[in-house]
């Protein structure tokens, strides 16, 4: 069986990765000059270790990255507000999103990968199985579901960058009025980090003027990174289906959520394994996949109205009060509800098997 991946992002090319360990002849069209990710940090989150796992290539993450167990949940003047234990018994997994394209990279031939190669139509691709994991943006989704609606604006810009330090910092997420931050510290001092401000879609604002009453080390480590890369942040409405014929949308194509829980990427990495350990059955991908990418990409805008949005100073006090009240077994909880997931096929802790029951 063949299978042609159109994108060679992160979920374009852990697709190539996880068909290719069930059998399937595999080509990668990517549109790019070159295979590569630009962009700051990754969490790599249980869940999405458990999909490197599945591939074989969780060790060599494991090796690049950097596994983080303290860390929690700050207000912009620094105050702790909830200290995070280990998310269940894994540890999130600090990495360069570069490092993780590049494992991804490295374990596929470079025959099977060509570059500069723009797809435009699906009606030109000779294969039994097509997977469009060209971006929020997909050019294949609009083709096969004219009438689906096209990424929204979801009302906040975002940069990210990765400061040069050394620093030694606890993994940490900040909120503010507004706003809010994340720190993601890399094993050899850098650290990557990014900002998000509630904001008009290309509203022309400085980050380093806005976090500069934010606490340390925020303001130096916007202000020290060289290349900083701006995003406005888009979310793609809920679709009622990520197959059509012989094509699975997959990754951002499919379900591009808001960044606030980080599962953006994590969840391209579920829908590729999830696509080989179906082996393309495209009826069982969408029903394995559907409901849980757009749960948590329910989840992600939920974070986003408690979080960033939240904005007076009424409501940023009982959210911070309510961020400290709360048993740190609720807030592990929470976070492993979207980052507790198990490979279909695989048989369950609890012996239950998801593709039987
Ligand atoms: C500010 C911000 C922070 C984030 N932080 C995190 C995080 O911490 N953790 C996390 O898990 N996720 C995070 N995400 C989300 C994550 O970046 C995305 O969900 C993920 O990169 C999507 O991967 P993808 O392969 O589906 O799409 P993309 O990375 O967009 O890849 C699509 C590829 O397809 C190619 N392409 C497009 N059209 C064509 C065509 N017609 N023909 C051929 N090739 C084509 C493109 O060039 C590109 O290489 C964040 C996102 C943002 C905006």
């Amino acid at each position: 069986m063949k299978a042609i991946v159109v994108g060679g992002g992160i979920g374009g090319l852990a697709t190539a990765v996880s068909l290719r360990r069930v059998g399937w002849e595999v080509v990668v069209y990517e549109r790019a000059a070159t295979f590569g990710e630009i962009g700051a940090g990754v969490g790599v989150m249980p869940n999405a270790l458990r999909a490197l796992e599945w591939m074989g290539l969780a060790d060599e993450a494991r090796r690049l990255g950097t596994p983080r167990v303290s860390g929690g949940v700050r207000a912009s003047d620094g105050r702790w507000l909830m200290h995070l234990p280990d998310i269940g018994q894994e540890k999130v997994i600090a990495m360069h999103r570069a490092d993780l394209h590049g494992v991804l990279l490295r374990a596929l031939p470079p025959e099977i990968l060509f570059n500069n190669v723009e797809v435009t139509g699906v009606d030109e691709l000779d294969a039994d199985l097509v997977v469009a994991a060209d971006g929020i943006n997909s050019r294949l989704r609009a083709e096969l579901l004219p009438g689906a609606p096209g990424p929204v604006y979801a009302g906040a810009t975002a940069w990210r960058g990765v400061a040069p330090g050394p620093y030694e910092l606890p993994i940490s997420q900040t909120l503010g009025p507004g706003g809010e931050a994340g720190i993601l510290p890399l094993g050899d001092g850098r650290v990557c980090w990014y900002v998000a401000a509630v904001a008009p879609a290309s509203a022309d604002l400085d980050p380093v003027a806005l976090f500069a009453g934010w606490h340390d080390p925020l303001p130096e480590l916007l202000a020290s990174t060289p290349d900083v890369i701006r995003h406005d942040i888009y979310e793609l409405p809920l679709l009622p289906t990520f197959v059509r014929g012989r094509v699975a949308l997959l990754g951002d194509a499919a379900h591009a959520m808001t960044p606030y829980l980080g599962q953006g990427a994590c969840m391209a990495l579920e829908d590729a394994v999830t696509l080989a350990s179906v082996d393309g059955d495209l009826a069982r991908y969408d029903a394995l996949r559907r409901p849980r990418a757009q749960s948590v990409w329910k989840g992600s805008r939920m974070a986003g109205k408690f979080g960033i949005e939240v904005r007076s100073p009424m409501a940023l006090a009982l959210r911070n009060f309510a961020f400290r009240a709360l048993p740190s077994s609720l807030a592990v909880h929470g976070m492993t509800r979207f980052s507790s997931w198990e490979v279909p096929g695989e048989v369950h802790s609890n012996g239950s098997n998801p593709l039987v029951n």
